[in-house]
């Protein structure tokens, strides 16, 4: 049984997510995850909420709460949404887990033993009124270039300098706004990622299976002249997960934590050792190639933006711990979906949230619009015109029209039960070709991971089902040929269940109702094009359903967008 694992980037804790944001790495890979389960796969899917660093800190400050009880909050938050929307995580964790506090203490010991990091002083504005060291983008000030009075500290948003937070005018701590600074040494952990350049310079050269794109991307950031740079893996900050050296104290390091970007990957390996822990389950043997981990294929789902990360930073983390760790073995990034003319954002509220999504519909009409045009090749734009569309015709007119059709006239002529008589003719013979040879194509697709075109291949073999049941018309054949009708509508109820089970990944609680509707369990996926169309016997018993995808009306649509025009409170 081949293995799989799938980790999806970690959604930051401060907030509930956007569309834009789900699509980027989330949604997919449960497309993915939910397909190799169909396939025979053991999968082990994991993602988690990223919860350390100053913007979790400074939400909870926002909110009235201890950052560690809005964490706990926001997590189950997200958590709901997730099952909201049909996540089917393995294991939806926290970065906070101290199964992740062991494991980045375990690290950085690693790295520390193999010489590869390095305490270094540097000095940091410190501020009296907040008691604590500021990061760089919140000190603010007047900047020096070109005056502009809310420069941050990293730098000038109106000149774009780059810039060191003692550069700026009249500096202020943008959590206070007091005035009251110093800069003060610090002492902090660098990664000597210089160290392992050539290292991961061959380890890149192995991945024979990673996209063009991704590999250039990997050696455009290691050889640039400012690629991979030594970094500070500590903070001063007093959420986090505390710097020891495995469970030994880290002399210097007291009161430090670890900086949000190295422990934030690790949790991938954390949240299946949660699931283990949850289970009775073992984590190593998905994790350690010498526990068993060698046969794993480990793909990972996540937004261009996060390419660099994943590509070098988390490696230079697992290689240069001297440890067998498995890595990744195929990335999966993903360009931005726009909304409406412009973009997605959280800091201004604008676009479509995810408990707002599925406030006005069920989430399978999202999950079908976001997949079929996953942003994959260029970044695609949500706009409310093309949604209603893409849903009225795909879902509405084409599957849900055609389960409506088959099941209500079945009912009407032969009962609630799979019609017996007639056999199949050369019009069947001809649609288990069809779709025998688009099954291909579609399972083609989705190992590539090419999901606009599985998409493409899924409707397609709607399609075909749509125009046999128009050529065959068995509400025609009905009135001289019972038997003939009989034969056709069989097929169509077979037709239900194939869609269900081809149509899992995209659109699961259709797909359950469906399976549902037709009295069945056997959601087997399809080795035999001809037997799985006659895996419903005549006698078997089935309901009409529910209308399954209603149509998205022209008011709706036009309310909607005007309620979605501006941005959220
Ligand atoms: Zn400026």
């Amino acid at each position: 049984m081949p293995r799989t694992l799938i980790t999806s980037a970690l959604p930051y804790i401060n907030g509930i997510k956007h569309l834009g944001n789900l699509v980027g790495s989330q949604l997919p890979a449960d497309l993915y995850a939910r397909y190799c389960r169909a396939r025979g796969h053991e999968v082990m899917f994991v993602c988690a909420t990223d919860e350390h660093g100053t913007p979790a800190e400074l939400a909870a400050r926002k909110a009235g709460q201890p950052v560690a009880e809005y964490c706990a909050e926001m997590w189950q938050v997200q958590k709901d949404l997730a099952d909201g929307f049909g996540l089917s995580f393995d294991h939806f964790g926290r970065s906070s887990s101290p199964q992740n506090h062991r494991l980045t203490q375990h690290f950085a010991a690693r790295l520390d033993d193999e010489g590869l990091i390095e305490q270094r002083a540097s000095r940091q504005v410190y501020s009296h009124a907040d008691g604590r060291f500021l990061p760089d983008r919140y000190v603010e000030g007047t900047c020096p270039n070109c005056g502009y009075d809310r420069a941050r500290g990293d730098q000038c948003e109106n000149c774009t300098k780059q810039l060191d937070p003692t550069d700026l005018i009249d500096p202020r701590s943008a959590i206070s706004g007091s005035t009251d600074l110093e800069v003060r040494e610090t002492r902090h952990l660098y990664l000597l990622q210089s160290k392992l350049r050539d290292r991961l310079d061959r380890w890149i050269d192995e991945q024979k299976d990673w996209p063009i794109l991704t590999t250039s991307i990997a050696k455009k950031w290691l050889h640039d002249c400012d690629g991979l740079q030594d970094r500070g893996i500590t903070r001063d900050l007093d959420w986090g997960i505390p710097v020891m050296k495995g469970d030994a104290p880290w002399p210097g390091m007291e009161g430090k934590v670890f900086y949000v970007w190295f422990d934030a990957p690790i949790e991938y390996i954390a949240g299946t050792a949660e699931w283990a822990d949850a289970t009775g389950g073992d984590w190593e043997r998905w994790w350690r190639t010498d526990n068993g981990a060698d046969d794993v294929r480990y793909v990972q789902f996540m937004g261009k933006d996060n390419v660099p990360f994943h590509a070098l930073s988390f490696p230079a983390t697992l290689l240069g711990s001297n440890e067998p760790w498995k890595t990744v073995d195929y990335l999966k990034s993903f360009n931005y979906l726009n909304y409406d003319g412009g973009q997605f954002s959280t800091s201004q509220g604008r676009g479509v949230f995810m408990d707002q999504a599925l406030s006005i519909l069920p989430s399978d009409y999202w999950r079908w619009w976001l997949l079929s045009h996953v942003p994959e090749s260029s970044d695609t734009e949500f706009t409310w015109d093309n949604f209603a569309s893409s849903v009225n015709k795909d879902l509405a007119d084409v599957l849900g029209n055609f389960v409506s059709r088959v099941t209500k006239f079945c009912r009407s002529r032969f009962g609630e039960a799979v019609p017996d008589g007639g056999t199949w003719g050369a019009a069947e013979e001809a649609l288990v070709q069809t779709l025998a040879t688009r099954l291909a194509a579609y399972q083609a697709h989705m190992d590539a991971i090419e999901i606009r075109k599985a998409a493409a291949e899924l409707r397609a073999i709607w399609v075909a089902g749509n125009e046999y049941l128009q050529d065959a018309a068995p509400w025609a054949t009905f009135k001289d040929d019972p038997d003939r009708a009989a034969a056709q509508i069989r097929m169509g109820l077979n037709l239900i269940r194939l869609y269900a089970v081809l149509s899992r990944p995209f659109i699961p609680a259709a797909s359950d109702a469906m399976l549902a509707a037709m009295g069945t369990g056997d959601d087997a996926w399809p080795d035999d094009m001809r037997a799985a169309l006659m895996a419903l016997p005549p006698g078997h018993a089935f309901t009409v359903p529910d209308v399954l995808f209603a149509k998205i009306t022209d008011d709706q649509r036009d309310d909607w967008a005007a309620r979605f025009s501006g941005t959220r409170d």
